[in-house]
């Protein structure tokens, strides 16, 4: 967790984590829980795991919880881990393979002060998607962000943005993202490198989205800025650019449902093992994920109370 902003009115990085914001007020409670636990192998006897073995980072010592039900919900790549680590079984050799992170284009942009599309101490965020959404024809998300630097700077290199302030004043700064559905990639890999402390080799590949769309949104994009009469950030082009690996962080399909996991989230070859994170994902949508991860989450909950 990190909290503070890059901007001095920016969200903070690192706030994102579901399972640290959902369970942090329990910190509190009493009793109160020990998240301090670093999780590295699921035990099972035959097909029903029993716990799982894990290091208390507070106390320095290794534990073992024992469990009538368990999940593991450590986040895509971590969750891959401990299922390799455990040895699970995987009827169709898909632990850790397929992880895809959706093809992101975006470009920021600053509009004049005194545009009505500039307010100077607001802000707005708009979804779109195309009317026809067919067969997959225009497999795209858009999020248009106006007044973006009141609400985030996580973009923004320091350095463009004062010199952008030197420049051009007191613009109002936006950007303009298209998010694309994407298949898993089958070559894509997490792979154990040795023992539980060393971390793992990630082999990713991006989804390739091919010229034409890509022409197609570099066009839509320009339709849209061209309307607000966006103007470039200083050093920077109104030509979408595509996010680099990594800096999306909305990475999937470690542990696929319909795959290595059921439609309930349970792991095919146990009868009390789920998982419930972004690894669960079968594709990568073009939409933000943690909405619908959220969602599955609340849906494996009542699943698991009632039975
Ligand atoms: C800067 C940034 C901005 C983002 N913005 C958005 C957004 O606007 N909208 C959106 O939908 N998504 C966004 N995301 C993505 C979002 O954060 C993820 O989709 C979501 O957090 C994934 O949830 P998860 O439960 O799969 O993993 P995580 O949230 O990563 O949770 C995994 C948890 O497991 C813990 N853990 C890891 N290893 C172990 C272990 N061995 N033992 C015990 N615990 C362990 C971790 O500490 C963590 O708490 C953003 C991500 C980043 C980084």
């Amino acid at each position: 967790m990190q909290y503070e902003g890059y901007t001095p009115l920016s969200i903070p990085g690192g706030m994102f984590s579901t399972a640290d914001l959902l369970t942090e007020d329990r910190l509190l409670g009493s009793p109160a829980i020990n998240l301090n636990h670093a999780v590295q192998r699921v035990l099972a006897d035959g097909t029903r795991a029993t716990g799982v073995e894990c290091y208390d980072l507070l106390a320095r010592q290794q534990r073992t919880y024992r469990a009538d039900k368990v999940v593991l919900c450590a986040g895509t790549i971590e969750s891959a881990k401990i299922a390799l680590q455990s040895g699970l079984d995987d009827p169709d050799n898909l632990i850790g393979r397929g992880i895809t992170d959706h093809p992101v284009l975006y470009t920021h942009f600053s509009i004049p002060a005194g545009s009505p599309w500039a307010p100077a101490r607001s802000s707005a965020k708009v979804w779109s998607r195309h009317r026809d959404t067919s067969a997959g024809a225009h497999p795209y998300n858009v999020v248009l962000e106006l007044g973006a630097d009141f609400n985030q700077g996580r973009y923004i290199d320091p350095d463009n943005l004062r010199r952008h302030r030197e420049e051009k004043g007191d613009a109002t700064l936006g950007e303009i993202v298209f998010l694309f559905h994407a298949p898993l990639v089958a070559g894509n890999r997490v792979e154990l490198s040795g023992p539980p402390h060393l971390p793992v080799r990630v082999n990713v590949q991006p989804y390739p989205i091919g010229d034409a769309l890509r022409d197609e949104v570099q066009s839509l994009g320009k339709h849209v800025l061209d309307g607000f009469g966006a103007q470039p950030i200083a050093g920077e082009t109104l030509d979408l650019t595509t996010a680099k690996l990594g800096g999306v962080a909305h990475e999937v399909g470690t542990l696929r449902m319909n795959g290595v996991v059921d439609a309930d989230l349970r792991f095919r070859a146990y009868d009390n093992l789920y998982a419930c994170d972004n690894s669960v994902f079968p594709t990568s949508p073009a939409a933000n994920p943690t909405l619908t991860l959220a969602a599955l989450s609340l849906r494996l909950a009542r699943h698991l109370t009632s039975l």
